[in-house]
C-alpha cells in the first residue's frame, strides 16, 4: 500500500519535480491542472483535469500546491476539510503583491520602502518622491511580468491604468539571495544555505549555493526567513527572495509559499532536496538533512525548445544533469527546463554556470550576464 495520497493544485514543473522525489517515499500523488498537456500531470498517478478539482481534494489526504494562482475554491475547500498545506493564510497573502507587502510590514519584517497606489495622479506622486522606481502589478503576475521600471512621472505610458498597483522604491542591491527552509507542524525548522540568485528583466537565470555574503548577512536572511514562517504558522517548505544592499542591510523583495526555482540546486546537491523535504513536512514525516554536500548551482533553460546539440555539449561538462520539463509549447522566457551543476568549489561552480549559460544562449549570454535590470542604466 502507497504510504499516503498527496493532491498537488497546479500541474507544472515543480509538481512534477515534487512528484520524482516524493515517489521515493511510495507517496501518490494526484494532480489537478487547467490544461491536460501540463508537465505534472503526466507523471501523476491520477490527473484531474479542468473542473474536475473537488475529486482531487475529497480523495487526497493531503492537498499542496506548487503555483500561488490556483482555483482560490480548491484552497477553500482543502482548508475547510483540514487537508491543506502551507496554510490558507500563507497562499491567499501571496496572491496580491499589496497583500503581501503588508503582511511583511505588520509583522514587522524589513523591506523595500512601498507605496499603494490607486489613481495616475497617486502613481506620478509616488515616483516623483521615490526616483527611480519599480511599479508592479499585484495580482497574477511572476517571473517579472506586469513590473514597469520608470524614473519619471512623466514616463508611465507603459503602465497599465489599473489599480491599485504596488510601487517600489528600485533597490540598488549589491547581491539578490534567497533563504530556503522546511518547517514541521512540530515548529522545527531546517535550513538549506543562503542562495545567490541572478536575475535578469525579473527573470531567474541561475542560482548558485552557499552565496557567498558576509556570515553576518546570512544569519540575518535566516532570522528573518525564520520569523516569517512564524509569523504564517507555517508547515512546508517555504522561500523568501531578498535584496542585499551595499551597506549590508537585507530586505525581503517576496516570498513563496512552496518550492521555489532558486531551491532546485538541492536536487543534487543536499542530502534531501526541497522537494522531498515539502512532502516530508506536509505529511508529517521527520525533516531531512539539508546540509550542502559540494558547491552546486542551477541555471534555467528559458524560451528555448529541446535541441539535441545543447543537451550532448551540456551533459559532457562534468557535474551536470539535465532536467527537462516536457512542456507543450516553446514561448519566449518560459522556463522549460534546467540545469543542475556541482563542483568541488564555488569557483569552478561558477565556471560551469557560464559555460552552461553560453551552450544555452550563444551569443544573448553576454547580454543577459551584463546586468539584472531591463535598463542597464537603471
Ligand atoms: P516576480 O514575482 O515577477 O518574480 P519580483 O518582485 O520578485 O517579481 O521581481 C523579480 C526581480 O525583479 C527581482 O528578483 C529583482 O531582480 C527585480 N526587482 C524587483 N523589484 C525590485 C526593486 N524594488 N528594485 C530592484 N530590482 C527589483
Amino acid at each position: 500500500m502507497p504510504s499516503k495520497t498527496l493532491g498537488i493544485l497546479g500541474g507544472g514543473q515543480l509538481g512534477l519535480m515534487m512528484i520524482i522525489e516524493g515517489r521515493k517515499l511510495g507517496v501518490r500523488f494526484y494532480v489537478h491542472d487547467e490544461h491536460e498537456d501540463a508537465p505534472a500531470l503526466r507523471v501523476a498517478d491520477k490527473a484531474f483535469v479542468g473542473d474536475h478539482w473537488q475529486e482531487l481534494v475529497s480523495s487526497s489526504d493531503v492537498v499542496t500546491f506548487e503555483f500561488e494562482h490556483v482555483s482560490p475554491k480548491a484552497l477553500a475547500m482543502a482548508h475547510e476539510l483540514g487537508k491543506l498545506r502551507p496554510n490558507l493564510t500563507s497562499v491567499l497573502v501571496k496572491q496580491s503583491k499589496i497583500r503581501e507587502r503588508e503582511f511583511l510590514r505588520e509583522v514587522g519584517l524589513p523591506t523595500p520602502r512601498f507605496a499603494v497606489v490607486n489613481s495616475r495622479s497617486e502613481l506620478e506622486s509616488a515616483v516623483e518622491r521615490f526616483g527611480k522606481c519599480v511599479v508592479k502589478v499585484p495580482y497574477g503576475a511572476y517571473d517579472g511580468k506586469g513590473q514597469y521600471y520608470t524614473g519619471n512621472p512623466k514616463e508611465l505610458s507603459e503602465v497599465p491604468n489599473q489599480y491599485p498597483l504596488l510601487v517600489d522604491e528600485f533597490v540598488r542591491f549589491s547581491k539578490e539571495i534567497s533563504v530556503v527552509l522546511a518547517r514541521s507542524a512540530s515548529g522545527e525548522v531546517r535550513f538549506y544555505p543562503a542562495i545567490e540568485n541572478y536575475n535578469h528583466e525579473g527573470i531567474l537565470i541561475y542560482s548558485i549555493a552557499p552565496a557567498q555574503v558576509p556570515d553576518e548577512v546570512e544569519t540575518k536572511a535566516l532570522r528573518l526567513a525564520k520569523q516569517l514562517a512564524e509569523a504564517l504558522n507555517y508547515v512546508g517548505v517555504l522561500a523568501v527572495e531578498f535584496f542585499v544592499t551595499r551597506g549590508g542591510d537585507v530586505l525581503i523583495n517576496e516570498f513563496a509559499p512552496r518550492v521555489h526555482n532558486t531551491g532546485h540546486w538541492t536536487l543534487l546537491g543536499s542530502i534531501t532536496s526541497q522537494f522531498e523535504n515539502h512532502v516530508r513536512a506536509i505529511l508529517d514525516y521527520p525533516l531531512g538533512d539539508t546540509e550542502l554536500l559540494r558547491p552546486s548551482a542551477i541555471v534555467n533553460i528559458l524560451g528555448k525548445p529541446w535541441n539535441e546539440d545543447m543537451a550532448n555539449r551540456i551533459l559532457s561538462i562534468p557535474g551536470t544533469k539535465i532536467w527537462w520539463y516536457n512542456k507543450a509549447e516553446v514561448r519566449p522566457r518560459r522556463k522549460m527546463g534546467h540545469v543542475n551543476i556541482i563542483a568541488n568549489s564555488i569557483g569552478e561552480v561558477r565556471r560551469r554556470v557560464f559555460d552552461v549559460m553560453n551552450i544555452i544562449y550563444g551569443e544573448e549570454a553576454e547580454k543577459i550576464l551584463k546586468s539584472p535590470w531591463p535598463k542597464p542604466d537603471m
